[in-house]
């Protein structure tokens, strides 16, 4: 799975699946590269996943650990799940970088990219084009 955003997939197993969907993801282990968020790792223990490994940490959003700790939870029917964190966290953090980096290539196209990406020519050159100073003309 290329996505970064597990929920759509692992609620549409869940809802579609039915008894054989719970079986499944209790035999299941989920490798990613960074710790599922808030939404993701309740989705997970809703499922009752059987095991979560993940490389670097989500600090502001991290649902195994970092914010909340959602998988060593227990509520009437459902079972918390192990998580092992930091595997690669070095090539995770890199993995990710780049993804958003080199944007998503099945995403929407932004009209944002192009200003994050101007050089210092074409800033120059969109100065003259509309007649504003630019420091060298003084
Ligand atoms: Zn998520």
């Amino acid at each position: 799975m290329r996505s970064p955003d597990l929920l759509p997939y692992v609620l549409c197993v869940c809802v579609c699946g039915g008894a054989w969907a719970a079986e499944l993801f209790a035999e299941s282990e989920l490798f990613v590269t960074c710790e599922p968020c808030i939404m993701c790792a309740g989705a997970l223990l809703h499922a009752g996943i059987g095991k979560v490994y993940f490389g670097c940490s989500n600090e502001r959003f991290g649902g195994c650990g970092s914010v909340l700790r959602l998988h060593d939870q227990s509520f009437p029917g459902l079972a918390g799940y192990p998580c092992v964190s930091g595997l690669f966290v070095e090539e995770a953090i890199q993995l990710l970088k780049q993804f958003y980096l080199d944007g998503n290539p099945n995403g929407i196209k932004s009209k944002h990219t192009t200003t994050h990406t101007r050089t210092r020519a074409d800033r120059t050159r969109h100065a003259h084009d509309t007649q504003l100073p630019t420091p060298s003309d003084h």
